[in-house]
C-alpha cells in the first residue's frame, strides 16, 4: 500500500509574545496511505489544527518535512512539480467563511478549475455535472449564491470546489461541527462515497469519536503536540494502550453519540496546556500510572509488539 502523505519530524512553536513560546507540535510524524482516512484526535489545544495547517502549507514550522507521494512539497520549486501542493485541499469547520457570499456556485467551481488548470474549458460542463452527481447536489443550485445555501449545501459545495481543483487529498478540520445532525449524517455518507468511488486520501481532524470510528482507517492520538499512540482504528479505539488514550476514551465515549457530544462540549480546555511543558513526558502530571522516570524521559511511540502497526509511547498492558 503506497504512502500518499507523509509528515516527518514536524515541530512548530508559536511565539505570541516576546517571552512566550508555545510548543504546539513536537517532532510529529505520521503517514496516510493512498485512499485511506487517518483521523487526528486529542483534546482541544493538542495541536491538531496546527498540523492540518502545516500540511496545507499555511503554518511555518521549525523542522520537519511534508511529502506527497514521496516528494518534499517545500523542496526547491524548480524540482517540485507545480501541482503537488494543489493536490491537497482543505475543508474547514465553517466552509461558508471561506467563500464569498455573493459568488454563484457555478462560478466558484469554474474559478477553481481555472486557477488550478485542472480541467480544460471544453470539459468543464461535464466535469461540473459529474461533481454535482457525486456530491448529491441539484443542478439548479449552480445559479444560487453562497449566502442562499444551507450549511450542509455550503459544505458540499466547498467539497465540490476542492475536488474541482483536481485534488485527491483532503484535510478536513472538524468538518461536521457547524452542521445539524441530518446534515452531519449526509456529510459522513458523502465522505464514505468519495473514499470508495474516487480513492480520496483524507486527514480527518475530529473531536467526534463516533465519526472517527466510522470514517477512519487509522488514528493518531496527539497529546500536547506529541504523538502518544497510533494505529488501525479498531486497535487504537478498541484496545487503547497509552494511558492518555484511555483517559480520552473514558471521558468522551459514553453510550450514545448525543451524550458524547454533550460531554465533549463540556470538557474544560486542558488546564495543563496553559502551563509550560514539563520536562519528561508531558502527560506525567495527569497520568494515573506515573513513575519517577516519567518526569525525566519522553518516550517515543513504538510498536506494541514486533511488526505491529499499533504503536504507543509507554504502552500499558491489557
Ligand atoms: P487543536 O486544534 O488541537 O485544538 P491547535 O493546533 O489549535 O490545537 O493549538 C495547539 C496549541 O497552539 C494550543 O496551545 C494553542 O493555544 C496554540 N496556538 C494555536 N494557534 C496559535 C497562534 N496563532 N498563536 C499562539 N498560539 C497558538
Ligand atoms: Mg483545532
Amino acid at each position: 500500500m503506497t504512502v500518499a502523505l507523509e509528515v516527518a519530524g514536524v515541530s512548530v512553536t508559536y511565539r505570541p509574545g516576546r517571552d512566550d513560546a508555545v510548543a504546539a507540535l513536537r517532532d510529529v510524524s505520521l503517514t496516510v496511505r493512498r485512499g485511506r482516512t487517518l483521523a487526528l484526535v486529542g483534546e482541544s489545544g493538542s495541536g491538531k489544527t496546527t498540523l492540518a495547517r502545516v500540511i496545507l502549507g499555511l503554518e511555518r514550522r521549525e523542522s520537519g518535512v511534508v511529502r506527497v507521494d514521496g516528494i518534499d512539497v517545500d523542496a526547491d520549486p524548480s524540482r517540485v512539480p507545480r501541482d503537488v501542493r494543489k493536490r491537497i485541499q482543505p475543508l474547514f469547520q465553517d466552509p461558508g467563511a471561506s467563500l464569498d457570499p455573493m459568488w454563484r456556485m457555478r462560478d466558484l467551481l469554474i474559478e477553481a478549475m481555472d486557477v488550478s488548470g485542472s480541467v480544460p474549458p471544453s470539459m468543464r460542463p461535464a466535469r461540473i455535472g459529474e461533481l454535482l452527481l457525486a456530491l448529491g447536489l441539484a443542478d439548479d443550485l449552480l445559479d444560487r449564491r453562497v449566502h442562499e445555501l444551507s450549511g450542509g449545501q455550503k459544505q458540499r459545495f466547498a467539497l465540490a470546489r476542492a475536488l474541482a481543483t483536481g485534488a485527491d487529498m483532503l484535510v478536513l478540520d472538524e468538518p461536521l461541527t457547524a452542521l445539524d445532525p441530518p446534515a452531519q449524517r449526509a456529510a459522513m455518507d458523502l465522505f464514505a462515497t468519495l473514499k470508495r468511488d474516487r480513492g480520496v486520501t483524507t486527514l480527518l481532524v475530529s473531536h467526534d469519536l463516533d465519526l472517527v470510528r466510522t470514517a477512519a482507517d487509522d488514528v493518531v492520538v496527539l497529546y500536547r503536540g506529541r504523538v502518544v499512540e497510533s494505529g488501525p482504528t479498531t486497535d487504537v479505539l478498541g484496545t487503547p494502550r497509552h494511558p492518555y488514550t484511555r483517559l480520552l476514551l473514558a471521558s468522551v465515549m459514553p453510550p450514545n453519540p448525543a451524550e458524547a457530544r454533550r460531554r465533549l462540549a463540556a470538557l474544560p480546555e486542558d488546564d495543563a496546556v496553559a502551563d509550560p511543558v514539563p520536562s519528561g513526558c508531558a502527560f506525567a502530571p495527569r497520568c494515573p500510572l506515573v513513575v519517577d522516570a516519567c518526569r525525566v524521559a519522553t518516550p517515543d511511540p513504538k510498536p506494541i509488539r514486533d511488526g505491529a502497526e499499533h504503536a504507543a509511547a509507554c504502552p500499558v498492558s491489557v
